[in-house]
C-alpha cells in the first residue's frame, strides 16, 4: 500500500516542485494546485473519518507537510494552517453541530480554514488581546482587527480569539467560528512580504461582526486553551516543513560541493546533513509523542526551535554557494526563494525567543513522580 509520504512525494514531484518559482512570482498558489492536493486527500488529513477525513497519525502528516514544503513551502503553509490550527481544533473543541457544519466540506478541500490570534498590537503576549467579544440578541458582536492571518482571504472559515473583557488575560478569551461573509467581517489587507509568497497573509476587521451563539468554539473562556492546544500541534507542523525547506536547500547545497571542493565547503555541508538528520529525528518524536497520546509540548518546541534555524541556516549557504559559483538564473532564483522563505519559520506559530521561554518553564518545572 502506498504510504502518505510517498502520496505526497508523487504528488509534490508532478505538480508542485515544478511551480515553486511561479507560484512565489506570482504571490498564488493556482487553484488546481489546491485541487490536486484536495483530491490526494491532503485536506482532510487532520478530520476525523466519521466527516469524511483520513484521521491520519501526527507521523503521517509531518511526512506530508515535510514533502509538500520540499516542493513549495507557500503551499505547505497553506495547508498546514487549513489542518493543524483550523480543522484539528474544530475537530476537538466542536459540538456535533458544529463538526457536522463544517468538517466534511474541510475534509474536501472545498472550504479553507483560518486561525485569527495575532493582532496589529498583540502577537507573542497573545493573552493581551484587543479583539472584543459582547453578547449581542440571540448571538455575539466582534470588534477589532487581526493581522498576519494566513488563508484569511480565501478561508470559508476563519477561529477568531476574542476578549469579553481584557484585564481577564487568558480567561477572557473565547473562540468564535466566522464565516466568510457575515456582516461587519471583511479582509482589509493583503500583506506583502520578504518570502512565503504565495500564500496569502492578510489583515482582518471585525466591526460589529454578528455570529450566532453556536458559533462559539469550546466553552466560554476557554480560547485560550484552543489558542495554545492548537498551537502545540501547530509546532509539529511547522518542525516538518522547515525539515522540508532544509532537505530542499541541503539538495542544492550538495550540488556546489564536488571532492575537488575546498576543505571547508565540504565541512559546510558536512554540518548541514547532520543538522538536517537531527531536524528530522526531532519533527518523528514530536510526531510519535502525539501519536501515543503523550505529552508532546516539550518535543514540539524543540523540534520547532531547531529545525526552523536549521532550515535558514542551511538555506543561507546553499543561497551563498549557488551566487558565489555563478549558477545559472534560474537555480539563484530557486535558491534565493528558499533563503526567503525560511525566514518565516523561525517566526510563526511562536518566534524562537517564545520557544526558549516555553522550553525553559517545562524545563525548569519540578519533575513529577
Ligand atoms: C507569514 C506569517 C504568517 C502568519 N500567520 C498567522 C496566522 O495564520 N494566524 C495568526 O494568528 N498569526 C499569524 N502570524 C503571526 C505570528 O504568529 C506572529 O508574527 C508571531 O507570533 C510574533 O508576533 P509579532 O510579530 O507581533 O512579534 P512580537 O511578539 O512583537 O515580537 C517581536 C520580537 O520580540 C521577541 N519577543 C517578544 N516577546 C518576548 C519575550 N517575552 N521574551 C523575549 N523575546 C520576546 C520576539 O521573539 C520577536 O523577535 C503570521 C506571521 C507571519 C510573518
Amino acid at each position: 500500500m502506498t504510504t502518505w509520504r510517498e502520496r505526497a512525494q508523487t504528488a509534490v514531484r508532478d505538480f508542485v516542485t515544478p511551480l515553486a518559482d511561479s507560484i512565489d512570482r506570482a504571490h498564488a498558489v493556482p487553484h488546481s494546485v489546491q485541487q490536486r492536493l484536495a483530491e490526494e486527500g491532503f485536506f482532510g488529513l487532520s478530520i476525523p473519518t466519521q466527516y469524511g477525513g483520513a484521521a491520519a497519525s501526527a507521523e503521517d502528516i509531518a511526512a506530508v507537510l515535510e514533502e509538500v514544503s520540499f516542493g513549495s513551502l507557500s503551499v505547505a503553509t497553506d495547508l498546514a494552517v487549513h489542518l493543524s490550527v483550523a480543522s484539528a481544533p474544530i475537530a476537538r473543541w466542536g459540538t456535533a453541530a458544529q463538526k457536522e457544519h463544517w468538517l466534511p466540506a474541510m475534509a474536501r478541500g472545498e472550504w479553507l480554514g483560518a486561525f485569527a490570534l495575532t493582532e496589529p498590537e498583540v502577537g507573542s503576549d497573545s493573552q493581551h488581546i484587543q479583539t472584543k467579544y459582547t453578547a449581542a440578541g440571540d448571538g455575539f458582536r466582534i470588534d477589532g482587527s487581526k493581522i498576519f492571518i494566513t488563508n484569511g482571504g480565501q478561508a470559508r472559515v476563519v477561529l477568531v480569539f476574542a476578549t469579553r473583557d481584557p484585564k481577564l488575560e487568558a480567561r477572557g478569551i473565547s473562540c468564535f467560528l466566522v464565516e466568510r461573509g457575515s456582516p461587519g467581517f471583511s479582509v482589509t489587507r493583503r500583506l506583502d512580504k520578504l518570502g512565503l509568497r504565495g500564500s496569502e497573509t492578510t489583515e482582518l476587521l471585525f466591526d460589529g461582526c454578528r455570529v450566532p451563539a453556536g458559533a462559539m468554539l469550546g466553552p466560554e473562556g476557554k480560547g485560550f486553551e484552543v489558542a495554545m492546544s492548537a498551537l502545540e500541534g501547530g509546532r509539529i507542523g511547522i518542525s516538518a516543513t522547515s525539515l522540508g525547506v532544509a532537505r530542499a536547500a541541503l539538495r542544492v547545497l550538495s550540488s556546489h560541493v564536488r571532492p575537488s571542493s575546498e576543505e571547508w565547503r565540504r565541512s559546510v555541508l558536512s554540518r548541514a546533513h547532520v543538522s538536517v538528520e537531527a531536524a528530522s529525528a526531532l519533527v518523528q518524536r514530536a510526531a510519535r509523542l502525539k501519536d501515543s497520546g503523550a505529552d508532546y509540548g516539550l518535543a514540539a518546541s524543540s523540534a520547532k526551535l531547531f529545525c526552523s534555524q536549521v532550515a535558514f541556516q542551511v538555506a543561507s549557504r546553499a543561497y551563498d554557494f549557488t551566487v558565489e559559483d555563478g549558477a545559472d538564473h534560474d537555480e539563484v532564483q530557486g535558491a534565493e526563494r528558499l533563503f526567503r522563505d525560511s525566514r518565516v519559520l523561525t517566526i510563526v506559530e511562536g518566534t524562537t525567543e517564545i520557544q526558549e521561554l516555553i522550553l525553559g518553564r517545562k524545563l525548569s518545572a519540578p519533575a513529577r513522580d
